[in-house]
């Protein structure tokens, strides 16, 4: 419970008055897409909270389907929890814009690859302290099976092993640095 200095519960207030007066759909249509797009570079994934929607590749479409606003994204993983609250955090986003209308879009084809991470966003992880993918999902030693070559996050060497398939979410393996001893996540590849 949350209460101002006059002792008067202000917890609801506070959500109210964030909430932003709706515009009229002539208006909201006016709105640049390019704007949405801006909005939505604040929009991180919640697991990863340097990674936008937009540098993590979930973001694929953002459109007028008549008097809706769609916005067309691919979960990293359809069994992510993070990805519930993304959703909601994505429509909350466009809303605050004024625009009426927003739903949600799931495309499930192609699915989600690593490779849609751009080298910024690899970067970004690397010194979140999450080891990148480096491999291209295609590439020959990812499809044999092969371990792939994780660099860690914390001293940048190359002599690591992995130490769990299944790190601390189902994105993530466990790892280990063998010249530090640093434990840290690995962000596989699909
Ligand atoms: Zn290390």
């Amino acid at each position: 419970m949350e209460y101002n200095p006059v002792g008067e519960f202000i917890g609801n207030n506070l959500i109210g008055s964030d909430k932003v007066q709706a515009l009229s759909l002539e208006d909201a249509k006016a709105i640049p897409l390019a704007e949405i797009h801006a909005a939505l570079d604040g929009v991180v994934d919640p697991e990863i909270p340097v990674l936008s929607v937009k540098e993590l590749g979930v973001l694929r479409d953002l459109a007028w389907e008549g008097d809706e606003m769609v916005v067309t994204i691919t979960p990293t993983y359809s069994g992510c929890p993070a990805m519930s609250n993304f959703e909601d955090d994505i429509k909350l986003c466009v809303e605050q814009l004024g625009i009426p209308n927003v739903r949600i879009a799931t495309r499930l084809s192609p699915a989600w690859s690593s490779d849609w991470l751009t080298p910024e966003a690899k970067a970004k992880l690397l010194d979140y302290g999450i080891a990148p993918p480096l491999e291209a999902t295609t590439s020959k030693k990812v499809l044999l099976g092969e371990s792939p070559e994780v660099i860690c996050p914390n001293c940048r060497s190359k002599n690591t092993s992995e130490v769990s398939r299944h790190g601390s979410t189902a994105c993530k393996a466990l790892y280990q640095c063998d010249d530090c001893q640093e434990p840290f996540d690995y962000f596989k590849c699909i």
